[in-house]
């Protein structure tokens, strides 16, 4: 399983400052009086969903093995298959689609053509 801890990579960092004197819940966490919360997020390679990971604790990430970079819970144990590898197969199928259109669209030229010269020569034969 590709289990890390790892904290080398952070995408996004956040500060939560609790100025008032009491302890105040934020997201599911309580942060004391005159406290400050630090979070830091990375987004996943695999499905670009951001996870955060609250400071000053260690938690397991989840790591790719095989593109060797940071994932979310949700695509741990899954296939790797990175968003820009998804969207590479993506625009060669797209390609792919678009060249046999072409080809359509050249026979479908070639058989007007040959239309036109036909009825040409019904015309003045
Ligand atoms: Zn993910
Ligand atoms: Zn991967």
């Amino acid at each position: 399983m590709p289990w890390a801890t790892y904290w080398r990579k952070p995408g996004g960092y956040s500060v939560i400052t609790n100025q008032s004197g009491m302890p105040i819940a934020q997201d599911g966490r309580t942060i004391g009086a005159f406290a400050q919360h630090e979070r830091h997020s990375f987004t996943c390679c695999h499905c670009n969903r951001v996870t955060w990971i609250e400071s000053g604790q260690h938690q397991d990430i989840g790591r790719c093995t095989c593109c060797d970079d940071l994932i979310c819970n949700q695509c741990i144990g899954k296939p790797c298959v990175p968003m820009e590898k998804a969207m590479g197969t993506y625009e060669l199928r797209m390609r792919e689609l678009d060249k046999r259109i072409e080809a359509l669209q050249d026979k479908q030229t070639n058989i007007e053509e040959r239309l036109r010269v036909l009825r040409e020569t019904l015309r003045t034969g």
